[in-house]
């Protein structure tokens, strides 16, 4: 594995595997690397590939500075993961190379309803953030294959929405949570839960399984309410946790029977927020 800083020297090496006829396959993260992670790493890897994972804390996605300074950063434990997960590429960049001081001004993506529902209600400015790292990295890496995480399913949606919007050729493939034993979703932030907190915070995923094992046709209102009750008894204070029209995101009350659903929560467990989500059907 090769580690790179600096825009010019990934370009100059990218441009070498363009000549040898490999694709170029990219897995952005924020670092704090765990299964989850080398799960898309996996994914990623492949014959005439050559596979590049960025490590980039992008300041302009945390509509709250103190989430940002509490970031977890283990970037030694990152790199051994990264070479023995089968890494070509790993693109750390300074802060100042992915927004050089004098860069003109952020435009602003329109990104419809995706980004006054759910984590952009409750984040404002958080997918604007996400879309300008993610045009800078993408413009920058030139993907052909880009592998992210069904654990942040909004921004799954609002990355396609962005290549839509920019016209990158990159097809993004989505692949699903990893999980702890006890349900848990893996997550960087997991690592800043107490014992305590830790134990609790398996109440996230047993309310999302309560909903899909209970989704019965007609209203979803008291099964949504009874897995409210998991994530309170867990003691977590919900921001939301509701079910939605898998492809729009639009509220679901009452089920068709039909319809593709996808049942969504964030909430606090102490201080760190955490989300979750579970396709239903
Ligand atoms: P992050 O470092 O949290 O920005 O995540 C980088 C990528 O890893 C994103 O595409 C996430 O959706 C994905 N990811 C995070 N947690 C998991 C998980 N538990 N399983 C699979 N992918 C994940």
């Amino acid at each position: 594995m090769i580690l790179l800083k600096k825009i010019n020297d990934l370009k100059t090496v990218l441009d070498r595997a363009t000549i040898e006829g490999k694709d170029v396959s990219f897995v952005p993260t924020m670092g704090a690397l765990h299964e989850g992670h080398l799960s898309l790493l996996k994914a990623a890897a492949g014959a005439s590939r050559i596979v590049v994972v960025s490590i980039f804390v992008n300041p302009s996605q945390f509509n709250d500075p103190a989430d940002f300074e509490k970031y977890p950063v283990t970037i030694e434990k990152d790199i051994t993961m990264l070479e023995s997960g089968g890494c070509d590429v790993l693109f750390l960049p300074a802060v100042d190379e992915i927004y050089p001081r004098n860069r003109p001004e952020a435009v602003a993506f329109d990104l419809g309803f995706l980004e006054r529902t759910l984590e952009g209600a409750f984040r404002p400015g958080h997918f604007q953030g996400v879309c300008q790292v993610m045009d800078r990295l993408l413009s920058i890496v030139q993907p052909q294959m880009l592998f992210m995480g069904q654990k942040d399913y909004q921004q799954c949606m609002v990355v396609n929405r962005l290549i839509e919007i920019r016209k990158f050729d990159t097809i993004l493939y989505t692949c699903p949570t990893l999980r702890e034993t006890d349900g848990l979703a893996m997550s960087s932030r997991n690592m800043r839960l107490s014992e305590e907190e830790r134990k609790n915070a398996v109440g996230l995923s047993a309310a999302l399984s309560f909903i899909k094992k209970n989704l019965r046709q007609g209203n979803l209102s008291d099964t949504i309410s009874k897995a409210l009750d998991i994530l309170h008894d867990h003691q977590f204070k919900p921001d939301y946790l509701t079910v939605t029209d898998a492809k729009t995101l639009e509220q679901v009350k009452d089920w068709d029977g039909t319809q593709m659903l996808v049942a969504l929560g964030a909430a606090f467990q102490g201080e760190v927020r955490l989300i979750d989500n579970m396709v239903l059907n």
